[in-house]
C-alpha cells in the first residue's frame, strides 16, 4: 500500500525526523488560507498523488505569497501525473536548500535484509542514478537483529557531508527512518531530497513510504491511511472480493487458482510468446462469487484480448469454478474468448456444467495456454 507524502511526511516527523510543517488542501482557498497562516515566507505547493517525479511533470511548485499559492494549486488540482488525478495539495514553508542527497531502505530479497542505500546525487530519481552512476549509490544491509547502529550511520552520512555535525544530524535521520520503516511495516522508506538548508540544518523534505500490505492486518491505524480514491479502480474492486490482483500490461487476462500456479501460467503465457494482462489468484475457496468478480475486474481491462483460466482442483473445486463461469458470462456476455481448463476435484462434473453452457473445457495447461495466447493474437 502507498502512502501519501504528507501521511509519510507524519510518521517520519513522529520518529523525531526533521520535516517542515505543512497542511492539505483540496481547494486554492484553502491553499492560500495555509500559505498565510504559515507565515511570511515562500511555501511550496505539491501535488499529493501516488507517484514520484512530480516535480518534472508540474507538479511542486514554490511561491512567494499566499495569492501565488492559490494561483498554483490552482494549476496543479486536477492535474494528471503518470494516470493519477491530483485532488489534493500539500502546502508547506519552503526550504532554502544549500545541497540535495537521498537516503531510502527498502527490503532486499536477495540478501533478506533491509538495505539502506544513500547517495550524494539526490533530487533527482534514484533509478536513474542507480543506472547511469551505480558507484554514486552507497549501501548497508542492516541485520535486523541489532537495526542500524549508530557507527554504521555515521559511516554512510559521512559520504554525504564532510560537514561533521552535518553528518551527525543525518546519521540521526538514518537511524529514526530505520526505526520508522519498521515500526509501520513498510517494504520501501525513502527521503529524497534529504536537504541542508543554507543556515546549516538537515531537513527531510519528500517522503516515500510503501507498507508491506502483509502487514496491515495487525496495524489498524496505518491501513486506516489507505486512499482508495487513489488507486487503481481494478484493485480497490479486487481487495475488496478477496482476490490477489495485480494489473500488468499484456492482453491474455489471467485467472487462476493459487499463486505458483499463477506464476508458472504467467510463465507459460510469455514461453508461448504472448503476454499477461495481469496477476489474479482466486484463491483457495470455493465460491463462484469469486469467480463472477475476478471475470468482471479482468473483462474491465479493454486491453484485454482473450481470457485463460487455469484451474488446478485441490480445495478449489472446478465445478464451483465452472458455475462461477456459467454465472458471470450469463450476467455480462463476454466480447472476448474464453480458453479454460480445468482439472482436479469434481473435473467431470465441471467439464459438463461448462459444455451444457456451450463452453469448450480443456485438462492440458499447455493446450490452454497456447490457445489463449493464439486467440489474443488473432483478436
Ligand atoms: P518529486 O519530484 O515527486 O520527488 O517531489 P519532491 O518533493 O522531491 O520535489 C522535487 C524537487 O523540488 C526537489 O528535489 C527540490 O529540488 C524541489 N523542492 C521541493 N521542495 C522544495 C523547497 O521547499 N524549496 C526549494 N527551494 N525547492 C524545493
Ligand atoms: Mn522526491
Amino acid at each position: 500500500m502507498n502512502l501519501h507524502e504528507y501521511q509519510a511526511r507524519d510518521i517520519l516527523r513522529r520518529h523525531g525526523i526533521p520535516v517542515p510543517p505543512g497542511e492539505v488542501a483540496t481547494t486554492t482557498d484553502e491553499a492560500r488560507a495555509i500559505a498565510a497562516r504559515l507565515g511570511p515566507g515562500p511555501v511550496v505547493v505539491k501535488a499529493q498523488v501516488h507517484a514520484g517525479g512530480r516535480g518534472k511533470a508540474g507538479g511542486v511548485k514554490l511561491a512567494a505569497n499566499p495569492a501565488e499559492a492559490a494561483a498554483h494549486a490552482a494549476k496543479i488540482l486536477g492535474m494528471t501525473i503518470k494516470g493519477f488525478t491530483v485532488r489534493r495539495v500539500l502546502v508547506a514553508p519552503a526550504a532554502d536548500i544549500a545541497s540535495e542527497s537521498y537516503v531510502g531502505i527498502i527490503v532486499d530479497r536477495t540478501s533478506q535484509r533491509p538495505v539502506l542505500m544513500v547517495s550524494a546525487a539526490g533530487g533527482i530519481d534514484i533509478e536513474e542514478v542507480a543506472a547511469r552512476t551505480p558507484e554514486k549509490i552507497h549501501r548497508l544491509a542492516v541485520d535486523p537483529r541489532y537495526g542500524l547502529l549508530a557507527h554504521q550511520a555515521l559511516g554512510l552520512a559521512l559520504k554525504l557531508h564532510r560537514d561533521i555535525a552535518q553528518a551527525r544530524a543525518t546519521a540521526d535521520i538514518m537511524q529514526r527512518l530505520y526505526a520508522a520503516f519498521y515500526a509501520v511495516g513498510a517494504s520501501l522508506a525513502e527521503i529524497n531530497p534529504l536537504v541542508t538548508t543554507r543556515d546549516g540544518a538537515v531537513a527531510a523534505l519528500d517522503a516515500k513510504i510503501v507498507i508491506d500490505d502483509n502487514e496491515l492486518d495487525r496495524r489498524p491505524e496505518i491501513a486506516a491511511l489507505r486512499d482508495t480514491s487513489a488507486e487503481a479502480p481494478s484493485e480497490v474492486a479486487a481487495r475488496e472480493a478477496g482476490l490477489t490482483f495485480i494489473k500488468l500490461d499484456g492482453a491474455v487476462g489471467c485467472c487462476v487458482n493459487g499463486a505458483g500456479l499463477a506464476m508458472a501460467t504467467m510463465d507459460l503465457v510469455k514461453y508461448y510468446g504472448g503476454a499477461p494482462a495481469n496477476f489474479l489468484d482466486i484463491g483457495g475457496s470455493s465460491n463462484p462469487q469469486k469467480v463472477v468478480s475476478a471475470l468482471q475486474i479482468i473483462t474491465a481491462d479493454a486491453s484485454v484480448r482473450a481470457i485463460l483460466f487455469n484451474i488446478f482442483g485441490g480445495i478449489t473445486r472446478c465445478d464451483d469454478v465452472a458455475t462461477g463461469i456459467v454465472q458471470a458470462t450469463r450476467a455480462f456476455p463476454l466480447q472476448v474468448p474464453l480458453v479454460i481448463r480445468l482439472t482436479g476435484t469434481n473435473e467431470e462434473l465441471a467439464v459438463q456444467i461448462l459444455t451444457q453452457a456451450g463452453f469448450p473445457a480443456l485438462t492440458d495447461m499447455d493446450e490452454a495456454v497456447k490457445q489463449a495466447v493464439a486467440q489474443a493474437k488473432a483478436a
